[in-house]
């Protein structure tokens, strides 16, 4: 196996998930809706799942509707959103930093004639609650800020721009990604004061191809269904529920809350190790944000293009990535707003652990990095 510093593009499924989506496919594999025993049983499992991922939300179970990933939670929320409010205005707030998944939707919107005003974060990749609430006017209908960047690791002022908006107008839709934040930073939905959330399993130890978008209670009369169908999830997103990925999903959220925030405070004690003998071991390296969250950092060899540092030291069996995994092959939008210099930019890398990560895995990761640097150094 390879030494994994990737745990933000995705991460192994967690045994408990892994049984847990083993019993459903092999044993307890019927169709909820099915009005047999069989479909009964799954029926119950699916309505105890729901309860495990609302309850690892801080919401209720109504206010869950599974999706197939944290993309469509986002595509559904932000149009949704956007669409509920149209006769009101049609401004939106979002920021430049955004997954592709809520920033692709919102110029998908500006093509349906909304106006969007994209932030930007400071140099440290943070977002300023004046500048939103300098954004806010009288036509603005929707905001989609994200919880927790996914390549600098920063955390939002989601919950101070929600007030900002609510205080502006309470009927504003207010969706954050939870995407990078969910079993990462804690958080509720109320406590945050949003409308519409977004989480996806495969970042928290459940297999790929599910996901969940939490809609308030009080504003699920406003937002549209994604597609058109069946009476699954309440006739909002329908489809045969993949009850195999679900129980798995709920799994990885009870074993996230079984390990408590000590999992969390491991993987960002691995995290400063890692900044520190990266600092010290590697000529040259500068941080480039240390993250706020405890799973995320990004650093940078300066005028070594990190498409060349990745493939080098995926070359030693090491996984680090050089920007979002939904952007292979192009610049990161995230680390181009943050306003470096081109040789800062060019040599960026994003770092993210696991509670399970090792201080052996970072000495590997430094002494790889510092001969690649060696290896440049003397061939120029
Ligand atoms: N939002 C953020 C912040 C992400 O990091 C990701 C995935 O990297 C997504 C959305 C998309 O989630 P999914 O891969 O489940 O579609």
């Amino acid at each position: 196996m390879p030494i994994y510093f990737d745990y933000a593009a995705t991460t192994p499924v967690r045994p408990e998930a892994a049984q847990a989506a083993y019993e459903v496919l092999t044993g307890n594999f019927g169709n909820p809706s099915s009005g047999y025993e069989l479909g009964r049983r799954a029926a119950a499992a699916l309505k105890g799942w729901r309860a495990d991922v609302a309850s690892a939300l801080g919401c209720t179970p109504g206010e869950v509707f599974f999706t197939s990933c944290g993309t469509e939670g986002d595509n559904w929320a932000l149009r949704a959103a956007a669409r509920a409010m149209r006769r009101r205005g049609n401004h939106i707030i979002t920021t430049a930093v955004e997954h592709a998944a809520v920033l692709e939707t919102a110029r998908f919107l500006e093509g349906e004639g909304f106006r969007v005003t994209y932030l930007k974060p400071d140099r440290t990749g943070h977002i300023s609650v004046e500048e939103f609430r300098a954004a806010l006017c009288g036509d603005t209908i929707a905001v989609s800020m994200m919880l927790v960047n996914n390549e600098t690791g920063a955390v939002f002022p989601v919950a101070q721009c929600a007030k900002a908006a609510k205080a502006r107008n309470r009927d504003i839709l207010f969706h954050t990604d939870a995407v990078q934040g969910f079993c990462h930073v804690p958080f509720t939905p109320k406590g945050l004061g949003v409308d519409l959330l977004s989480v996806s399993g495969h970042k928290i130890g459940a297999p790929k191809g599910i996901g969940a978008l939490y809609i308030k209670k009080e504003v699920q009369g406003k937002v549209k269904q994604l597609l058109f169908g069946g009476a699954q999830e309440d006739g909002r997103r329908p489809g045969t529920e993949p009850t195999a990925q679900i129980a798995a999903f709920a799994a990885a959220c009870r074993a996230a809350g079984e390990q408590g925030p000590a999992a969390l405070e491991r993987a960002r004690a691995v995290k400063e190790y890692a900044l520190t003998r990266l600092t010290e071991h590697v000529p040259g390296l500068v941080v480039v944000s240390a993250g706020d969250a405890p799973h995320i950092c990004a650093v940078s060899l300066p005028g070594y293009p990190s498409q060349m540092v990745m493939n080098a030291l995926d070359g030693r069996g090491i996984c680090v990535s050089n920007g979002s995994a939904c952007h292979k092959g192009k610049p990161s939008h995230v680390f181009a707003a943050l306003g470096l210099s081109p040789n800062v930019l060019m040599g960026v890398l994003r770092l993210s652990f696991s509670p399970e990560s090792t201080r052996e895995e970072v000495d590997a990761l430094a002494d790889a990095l510092a001969q690649i640097a060696r290896e440049r150094l003397s061939a120029r």
